[in-house]
């Protein structure tokens, strides 16, 4: 029905004007079926045919100008009722009842079209709205998404980098993993871990152990870095090993390319560093202690043993050979009754010191039991064993120890063996130790063999 349709916005004026043509060719077409009914024949017939235009006009026009047609055709229903036969009467008086029914219906319609048009009205202005809305957080979206992905692919590797750290136990290999795994989150930016300060913004980081994020260092003055070079972003977390600072990763890129959340997935990396050093060192003092003795900080007893067999058993492999050493400290009774034990603690710790101090990062020295300590010289024959086991004893002989203002030197002796003419771990341990008593019994602060030399 498009007379019952409602008007909004631009249409509104044509359809008045549509409307307003519609009426006047109506009220021509009424006086025109008027005349002919006056004047017809058989003014039945046109009646008829009059009232069914009539209806079709109602469904087709609006409410309002149904109304005006309703109130004309009524006006010749009445005069075909006065005028016309008694079927035309009893017609006529139907088509009344008819067209003021029809009208009555379209009001009632239309009103309940209006209230429902009001209320889709503000429906689709809040769908419009709401639209609208989504259009705004699409294309918000849109652009969050590549940044999104991004993130889901750092914090994927961030946990695999962490996996790897965990599993880590060495300072250089985590160093080697923070710079390899920061170099592939910024694969076209300078990485680097920096140990010792090198400008303003290191010694920075340093002195306030806070993270720096410059973007761009041409329009940055705080650390005075816009004539160290190309202008650049510069992004720099310390990474920490307990209370102080261990190193600091350093991100460096074209000017304005880093941003704020890089600093964030920067500082992640630096604190799982962090936690990394901090395991290391743990995992070092465990170690070091199950290894360790306390006082002299020398391989203890049952780990030197460990060592002694490792190295028979790799001898015997590649056809080495090695020499074994065992010293202990001359007269070191009457030291401790002279000066008391917590100097002769002092005394083990220096003498152990001057031992390591005489010999290669790749012997072994262990703290025997009491003021005792063996050696093992590894790839070197009894020859040049008992040259460097000379060499330890006038090491030794020169400390001088002062205790309350009393100068004292202490002597060793050392007794040599070697895997060469012992072949066995006792047998070797034996040896020694024979040549240590046979040293004492001579008179010691000397070395003394058991073996042949070649
Ligand atoms: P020698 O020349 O025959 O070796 O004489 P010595 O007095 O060194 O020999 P001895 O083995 O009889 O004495 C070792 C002394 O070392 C006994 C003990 O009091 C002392 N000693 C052992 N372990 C420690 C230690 O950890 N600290 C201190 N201060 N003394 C120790
Ligand atoms: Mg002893
Ligand atoms: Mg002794």
């Amino acid at each position: 029905m498009a007379g019952l349709r409602v008007n909004n916005g631009k249409h509104s004026l044509k359809k008045l004007v549509f409307d307003c043509v519609f009426v006047l060719l109506m009220f021509a077409g009424f006086w025109a079926v008027l005349y002919a009914l006056i004047k017809a024949e058989s003014p039945e017939t046109y009646f008829i045919v009059f009232v069914f235009i009539q209806i079709a006009a109602f469904l087709y026009f609006s409410a309002y100008a149904a109304a005006v047609i309703a109130v004309l055709s009524t006006l010749v229903a009445i005069t075909a009722v006065i005028t016309g036969s008694l079927a035309v009467k009893v017609f006529g008086a139907a088509a009344i009842l008819i067209y003021w029914g029809i009208v009555y219906f379209l009001s009632l319609h239309i009103s309940r079209e209006e209230d429902d048009c009001g209320r889709n009205k503000i429906l689709l202005e809040n769908m419009q709205m709401k639209i609208a809305e989504i259009e705004t957080a699409q294309k918000q979206g849109a652009k969050l998404i590549p940044e999104l992905k991004k993130g889901i692919a750092s914090y994927e590797k961030m946990a695999e980098f962490s996996l790897k750290l965990g599993t880590t136990f060495s300072l250089k290999d985590i160093s080697m993993f923070i710079i390899k795994f920061t170099r592939s989150i910024f694969p076209e930016a300078e990485v680097s871990l920096i140990k010792q300060a090198q400008d303003a913004c290191d010694s920075w980081v340093q002195s306030t152990q806070k993270s720096v994020y410059i973007e761009n260092t041409d329009r940055d003055y705080k650390f005075d870095l816009y004539n160290s070079g190309d202008a650049a972003s510069i992004i720099a977390c310390p990474v920490f090993d307990g209370e102080k600072i261990q190193s600091i990763i350093k991100v460096k890129d074209e000017a304005g390319k880093l941003s704020p959340s890089e600093l964030r997935v920067l500082t992640l990396i630096a604190t799982l560093s962090s936690l990394a050093v901090e395991n290391v060192k743990l995992f070092e003092t465990t170690q070091n202690l199950s290894i360790t003795d306390d006082l002299t900080e020398l391989y203890n007893h049952s780990y030197f043993m460990e060592r002694l067999r490792e190295e028979i058993s790799r001898a015997s492999r590649h056809g080495e050979e090695f020499v074994f050493l065992m010293l202990d400290i001359d007269h070191f009774k009457k030291f401790n009754d002279d000066f008391g034990h917590p100097s002769g603690d002092e005394v083990i710790r220096r003498v152990s010191a001057g031992i390591l101090k005489s010999l290669r990062t790749t012997d072994i020295v262990g703290r025997y039991g009491g003021e005792e300590f063996s050696v093992i010289l590894p790839r070197t024959d009894l020859k040049r064993g008992l040259v460097i086991a000379e060499h330890i004893r006038k090491t030794i002989k020169k400390e001088r120890f002062d205790f309350d203002g009393k100068y004292a030197g202490v002597t060793v002796t050392v007794g040599v063996s070697s895997f060469q003419d012992y072949r066995e771990e006792a047998k070797i341990i034996v040896a020694a130790d024979e040549a240590l008593y046979e040293g004492k019994k001579k008179g010691r602060d000397r070395v003394v063999s058991r073996g042949d030399l070649k």
